[in-house]
């Protein structure tokens, strides 16, 4: 079993995706074992997205994940970080496959609905940000 972190970012919940998002992760065999709506800071959005401080969308990004609430969540499954990666299709809506979160609803290469984590080592990075070990009980 493995985990990954979920983001529904602030377009996402703008445009009420939650729902829409939460059930094409349970259609999927990925189990939500931890959830919550928050805000983060500039400060929060910069420390979550650290490794991409050098590339140019940096300062976009962040402000934009500040713009609104978020949905954050851990998903359990069987290679949970691929099939959720798989789930929300790539990073340019344009390129996503059919079917994907990410083609169906992104409305712009920044705003592309969701967020998931692409290693096991991101992953318990980007759980630990938002949870403690105590709420990551399955
Ligand atoms: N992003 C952007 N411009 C780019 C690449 C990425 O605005 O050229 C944004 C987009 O919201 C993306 C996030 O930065 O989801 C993180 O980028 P990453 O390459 O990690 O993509 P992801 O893992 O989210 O598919
Ligand atoms: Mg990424």
């Amino acid at each position: 079993m493995g985990k990954t972190l979920s983001i529904i970012k602030p377009d996402g919940v703008a445009q009420g995706l939650i729902g829409e998002v939460i059930k094409r992760l349970e259609n999927n065999g990925l189990k939500i074992i931890c959830m919550k709506m928050l805000t983060m800071t500039k400060d929060q959005a910069e420390s979550f997205y650290e490794v991409h401080k050098e590339k140019p969308f940096f300062e976009s990004l962040t402000y934009f994940m500040t713009s609104g609430s978020i949905v954050v969540m851990v998903l359990e499954g069987e290679n949970a970080i691929a099939k959720y990666r798989e789930i929300m299709g790539a990073t340019n809506y344009r390129e996503a496959a059919e079917g994907t979160i990410r083609r169906d609803f992104a409305t712009d290469i920044e705003k592309n609905i969701v967020h998931g984590s692409d290693s096991p080592k991101t992953a318990a990075f980007e759980i630990g940000f938002f949870f403690s070990s105590f709420e990551v009980t399955g």
